[in-house]
């Protein structure tokens, strides 16, 4: 993956909904730092990762994957939503 279609992704509006496929841990990153992330699945089917998480070293965070949607919100628009 160049690193142009990486700018393109990381450059898709927060909350816009992605589905999460394993081609994609080319080109998805931290939406902090722009670094990589580790996945890591729970639930796969086929075409799509249904359950799992994306992980950055850097934030120490764990970013979800929810019905096959990677949720890649800043961790403290995670702690808004969810209080
Ligand atoms: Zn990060």
């Amino acid at each position: 993956m160049n690193e142009r279609a990486r700018e393109v992704l990381c450059a898709v509006p927060l909350g816009h909904p992605i589905v999460m496929k394993r081609d994609l841990m080319d080109i998805l990153c931290c939406p902090v730092h722009k670094g990589d992330l580790t996945l890591s699945v729970k639930q796969e089917n086929d075409v799509e990762i249904m359950e799992g998480d994306l992980f950055c070293a850097q934030c120490d965070f764990h970013y979800p994957i929810e019905g096959g949607i990677p949720n890649l919100l800043p961790p403290e628009m995670h702690e808004k939503r969810t209080a």
